[in-house]
């Protein structure tokens, strides 16, 4: 007969998002199960980075982890310049005009991951099962849930989280959350990689909104170390997966304009399709879906992530607040709560982002679109603006 755990909480999915949920619960006292389907692997250097924002670095600092990435390896970026094809106006972010020491940070999500994932044995009510998948999952009579891993286990918990990312599985199964979502595909790819610049990058973020879609390039720990995100339309981005290192890397100098000079591709190339989605509903009784699992953004402004933790953190919140309250746990009345105060925060970010990529990249006329940005480079009340809001001040 299979070994049956009770908990308070299962979360399905040990991304960065699932885990920030984990260790807050974790430290909160609750005990939770979680289940993810890779191995706890995270090797160095990893070619997915993300960068981080000020909400972020303090959801890692209520854990006392920060100081841990810090000395691991993340790299603070203190500018962050932007044009667009057609013209030569360019607006510049300058931390130092906020008064802030930089921008934010760029870091290697396996930094993160591992970072998290060290941390959760700290506490004993703390399980976490992976490499696993759950062969069965389903409601039970008393309103909980029941659920069989491949292995045998069986847990039990009264609230499921979804943290299983973009193609989230379990919110394809709750028909109740699953099929009401907005959104669609953006029919583009982006190409992820790191690669050496022949000139330094200075701490500056550098993004140029191209017809086909954005590139950056993001600094990295080393003065000529960089990340790459191309996007470009689904067939031209295959059509440099498959091309030659010494083809791509010429395309993309070009497609950069040579910003940071001759470009060397330095690791394996990645793409992932680009698709806006939000859910419509976040919850119902039982269960709650948090990150990619209910919205995915377009990566230009490296929001994707730092929304996912602020909806673990915010949920954490929500469930403590429901314990002291005596409710019983996975009550939607609380469920919907969490929905609330994340539903604003997501869909303006995603309408937020969709403008800036309609307005830069796509269809208007190029002298109207240079002129917003000499006049947003020139008007500091909305640089700072625009530049708080990517900063999460
Ligand atoms: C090219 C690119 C660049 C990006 N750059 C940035 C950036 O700079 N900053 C930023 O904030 N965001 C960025 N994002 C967005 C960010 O990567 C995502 O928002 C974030 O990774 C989502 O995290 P998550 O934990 O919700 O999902 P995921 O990272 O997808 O994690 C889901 C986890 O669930 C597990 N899982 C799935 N199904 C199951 C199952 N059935 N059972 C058990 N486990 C399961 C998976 O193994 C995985 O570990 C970028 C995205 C892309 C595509």
């Amino acid at each position: 007969m299979s070994e049956q755990k009770k908990y308070d909480v299962i979360v399905i999915g040990g991304g960065i998002v699932g885990l920030m949920l984990v260790a807050h619960l974790g430290r909160a006292g609750f005990k939770v199960a979680l289940v993810e389907r890779s191995s706890p692997l995270f090797p160095l250097p990893d070619v997915r980075v993300s960068a981080i924002n000020r909400a972020s670095r303090q959801a890692f600092r209520t854990l006392g982890l920060w100081s841990s990435l810090e000395s691991t390896r993340l790299t603070p970026y203190e500018n962050v310049l932007v044009w667009a094809e057609g013209g030569d106006e360019k607006i510049l972010f300058e931390s130092r005009e906020l008064g802030e020491p930089n921008l934010g940070y760029v870091i290697e999500n396996n930094v993160m991951k591992k970072a998290l994932w060290e941390y959760l044995p700290t506490f004993k009510d703390v399980d976490c099962f992976s490499p696993a998948e759950y062969i069965h999952l389903e409601r039970q009579g008393n309103g909980g849930f029941q659920v069989q891993l491949q292995d045998g286990f069986c847990l039990t918990s009264a609230l499921i989280v979804g943290a299983d990312g973009a193609n989230s599985k379990l919110r394809a199964k709750f028909a109740g959350v699953a099929p009401q979502e907005w959104g669609w595909s953006h029919n583009q790819k982006a190409i992820v990689a790191m690669v050496r610049t022949e000139l330094p990058h200075e701490m500056t973020a550098r993004q140029r909104f191209l017809k086909s879609g954005p590139l950056v390039f993001l600094p990295l720990w080393e003065p000529t170390l960089c990340s790459i995100v191309w996007t470009n339309s689904t067939q031209q981005a295959d059509t440099w997966m498959a091309a030659s290192p010494l083809v791509f890397c010429k395309a993309l100098e070009e497609a950069f304009q040579s910003q940071l000079g001759s470009v060397e591709l330095l690791t394996e190339r990645f793409s992932f399709p680009l698709v806006l989605k939000h859910a419509k509903r976040y919850c119902e009784e039982g269960i709650v879906f948090i990150g990619d699992a209910i919205h995915t953004i377009h990566p230009l402004a490296g929001l994707g992530l730092n929304l996912g933790i602020q909806d673990a953190v915010c949920l954490a919140k929500v469930l403590i607040d429901a314990r002291e309250k005596n409710h019983p746990l996975g009550h939607v009345a609380d469920l919907r709560r969490y929905e609330r105060f994340r539903k604003g925060p997501n869909w303006g970010t995603s309408l937020f982002i969709e403008s800036v990529k309609w307005f830069l990249g796509e269809t208007p006329p190029i002298f109207l679109q240079q002129r917003a940005l000499r006049f947003a480079h020139h008007f500091s009340l909305m640089k700072h603006f625009f530049a708080r809001q990517a900063l999460s001040v």
